[in-house]
């Protein structure tokens, strides 16, 4: 299988997981004609026949249709600031010309015949890790568009520094995804935020332990984890610590050398997984002391220390919002009950069902209907409280 590097399209969340379907697929059933088994893109329809030309720039061949022509100078010129960015990083020269192949339009794009297959709906663009070619639709709007020349260049530069063909282990997943997209230098707010839950939930997995181009777990997490530690990289020892790493992963990957961690970053592997995840959880220190309970609101549910009730299951609150129905577990009764709330400090207004287990199931439908019909009870009360006090304060009307 040749294996290749989907980017996941920044546009949309829902091409973002076609991507991943796509990196799972390939991985899967290596000898299926197309990553959505077992039906679309058997036959990889071409609409258009496109007039092929070159043009040359100092570091790329860039093929393209008349079309596209207009375009052809911006992106000569993306490509060229794409390719200086990444070599002043990397400290690396590639030594070809990359062929950067462009269409108009995705839909253009997916007729793309350089790897039929490759250029379909969930697909931003890719990068050939044997042939040294990108192909890639163009339009985005400016910025992703140089991101995404940016991200598919980078793994040029990955290929170039660690060959595919000489590899004896593969390179993680998250090294090539992660370390294009931290060259891209753009986070897409959603994966930024998958980062953080992650951080504040303590599920980053060892990223040391993540070997091989694997599947297994959601991959666009591993991505954008991948991006992280590449800013972790940066953070702790600069843009020449990253350079360090990838060309120590060059020798450990092709050569079966020494731990890239270690000879890079003086790190074991299990300290630098302990260091980035320290790293992360500092990251993101304010969301994880913002994000309490407590600043949003107060906890009302039974005190279970001072009353036999225990926990919030559902509530209901009334009209007035002075009130909350609460369906709880009655620990001494061994049920559940609907009890009355006060919502200013919490406290117990009543058991509206003492003595009568309630269903978990129905306890909110009812919740609400004891609740009305407890409000309706007090409003009959009260009105009879003030017409008792009407008829004392005015005795010369009764019956009037
Ligand atoms: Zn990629």
């Amino acid at each position: 299988m040749r294996p290749r590097v989907p980017l996941p399209s920044p546009r949309s969340s829902i091409r973002v997981f076609g991507a991943a379907a796509i990196v799972a697929a390939l991985a899967t059933a290596a000898a299926a004609q197309t990553p959505f088994i077992p039906y679309y893109g058997k036959n990889n329809p071409h609409y258009d026949t496109f007039n092929w030309q070159i043009y040359t720039t100092d570091h790329f061949e860039i093929y393209f249709y008349p079309e596209v022509q207009p375009h052809l100078e911006r992106i000569a010129s993306y490509a060229e600031s794409a390719y200086q960015q990444i070599s002043a990083d990397l400290k690396h020269d590639l030594s070809f010309k990359v062929q950067l192949i462009i269409f108009k339009t995705h839909s253009e794009f997916e007729q793309e015949n350089v790897d039929p297959g490759a250029g379909v709906e969930g697909v931003g663009a890719f990068a050939e890790p044997f042939r040294q070619r990108i192909v890639a639709p163009i339009d985005d709007p400016p910025d992703r568009l140089y991101g995404l020349i940016v991200h598919e260049l980078t793994h040029q530069f990955q290929f170039d520094i660690i060959p595919q063909t000489l590899i004896r282990r593969s390179v993680p997943l998250w090294v090539n995804e992660g370390g294009a997209d931290y060259e891209r230098g753009q986070w897409e707010p959603l994966d930024l935020m998958v980062v953080r839950d992650a951080a504040i939930a303590d599920v980053v997995p060892k990223m040391s332990q993540l070997e091989g181009y694997g599947t297994a777990g959601p991959s666009r997490l591993i991505y954008n984890l991948g991006h992280a530690v590449f800013e972790f990289i940066e953070a702790k020892y600069g843009k020449e610590g990253i350079r360090q790493f990838m060309f120590a992963l060059r020798k450990s990957v092709i050569g079966g050398g020494e731990d890239a961690y270690e000879e890079a970053l003086k790190l074991k592997k299990e300290e630098f997984d302990e260091a980035f995840e320290r790293y992360l959880k500092e990251r993101f220190k304010p969301f994880r002391d913002k994000e309490r309970p407590a600043d949003y609101g107060r906890d009302l549910s039974p005190n279970q220390e001072k009353t036999h009730f225990a926990q919030a299951l559902s509530i209901t609150p009334s009209p007035s919002g002075d009130l909350l129905a609460v369906v709880t577990a009655n620990r001494k009764d061994q049920e559940l009950d609907i009890i009355l709330v006060s919502s200013k400090d919490g406290s117990i207004v009543r058991n509206l069902t003492p003595g009568e287990p309630v269903d978990g199931l129905v306890a909110q439908g009812r919740s609400a209907r004891l609740l009305r019909a407890h409000e309706q009870r007090a409003d009959a009360r009260r009105a009879e409280r003030a017409h008792a006090q009407d008829r004392a304060a005015n005795p010369d009307e009764v019956g009037g």
